[in-house]
């Protein structure tokens, strides 16, 4: 079969590679869409990736094959399936941090979704596939692993009821959060540099505002001049810090859902202690948000009318990582 293979940093090409065989409790899919990650595109640049390697973990396809003993699936149907599943039974998973469990990156689909095949291991079979109904769309089902993140990290960063978030960079993760954050109840500001996402977090319901001031006053009077009780960064990296920090109230949240490039955090420790600051992050998902995040999706609680962008080829991966990369396409969907 073909494959976009990472062949090291900068060589990303359509190649052949081994066809997977489901064995017992798996499945064997025909991708039909793959959504391009943030995450994928670090690996794809870093040159601490291994190669060869198939990134694609926002997987749509539709079933070939069964294994022995899978009840739940059958060949013909369409599938939405995620890439890494938890053990559920270790220190890690017990505490909440199921994205830190030792079992939790070794089991992976494989080769991944920028293939013509996928393999689905069976603990993702029994945790992390979800069939799509008659009127959900591949490209809507593309969302629910990146979603399983957002709501995750909404649920991390203590947001409740009555409170305020605000969301820095309103591309489609940002917009995701945005809408996580509405769910819940909480209040949504968004601040983007770009004009046109800024559009985009409006559309997907945060208040979003063209100048600084207009920003501090709008949430100001929203929580009696206190802040906001969240601050959550889907990009800006640390120097960004300091201007987050000022739009928080005393006590709040700062949470990273990006890693940034090898930046670092500069905020007076003064600061984070006095005004007791928290600032935490979110690493991926578990099975318990992916589910919700179906549900959500299919159910239409959660809109992504407008985040694709750009629809490629499998051959033009390598284009869409440059479209992501210079900011021209919010999400770029790679089809086989
Ligand atoms: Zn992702
Ligand atoms: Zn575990």
């Amino acid at each position: 079969m073909k494959a976009a293979v990472y062949g090291g940093p900068g060589d990303l090409e359509l190649r052949d590679w081994p066809e997977p065989v489901a064995g017992a409790g798996e499945l064997l899919v025909r991708v039909r869409g793959c959504g391009l990650c943030g995450s994928d595109i670090l690996k794809i640049l870093s040159p601490d990736t291994r190669a060869p390697a198939v990134f694609g973990h926002e997987v749509v396809g539709e079933v070939i094959a069964v294994g022995a003993a899978v009840t739940r699936f059958s060949v013909g149907q369409r599938v939405v399936v995620a890439h890494h599943v938890p053990c559920f039974r270790c220190h890690y998973c017990r505490r909440g941090s199921a994205s830190m469990c030792r079992a939790f990156k070794r089991i992976n689909l494989d080769p991944g979704g920028f293939a013509e095949l996928c393999r689905v291991p069976a603990p993702n079979v029994e945790h992390a596939t979800f069939a799509l109904p008659p009127g959900m769309s591949d490209e809507t089902a593309s969302f629910v692993e990146p979603l399983a993140c957002c709501l995750r990290a909404v649920k991390r960063s203590g947001a409740v009821a009555g409170d305020a978030a605000l969301v820095i960079g309103l591309g489609s993760i940002g917009c995701l959060l945005s809408q996580a954050f509405a769910l819940a109840g909480t209040a949504v500001f968004g601040a983007d540099l770009v004009a046109g996402r800024r559009a985009l977090g409006r559309a997907a319901g945060a208040r979003v505002f063209d100048v600084d001031a207009e920003l501090d006053a709008a949430l100001s009077e929203a929580t009696e001049g206190r802040g906001a009780d969240v601050a959550m960064l889907t990009a800006g990296g640390g120097s960004l810090l300091p201007w987050v920090a000022a739009r928080l109230r005393d006590g709040g949240h700062v949470h990273y859902f990006a890693g940034g490039d090898g930046a670092a955090l500069p905020l007076p420790l003064a600061d984070l202690y006095h005004r007791e600051l928290t600032i935490s992050s979110t690493y991926s998902s578990s099975p318990t948000e992916l589910r919700e995040a179906f549900d959500a999706l299919a159910t239409g609680r959660i809109r992504v009318d407008g985040l694709i962008t750009h629809r490629l080829p499998l051959g033009e991966l390598a284009r869409g990582v440059e479209l992501m990369r210079r900011h021209e396409a919010v999400k770029v969907y790679v089809t086989p």
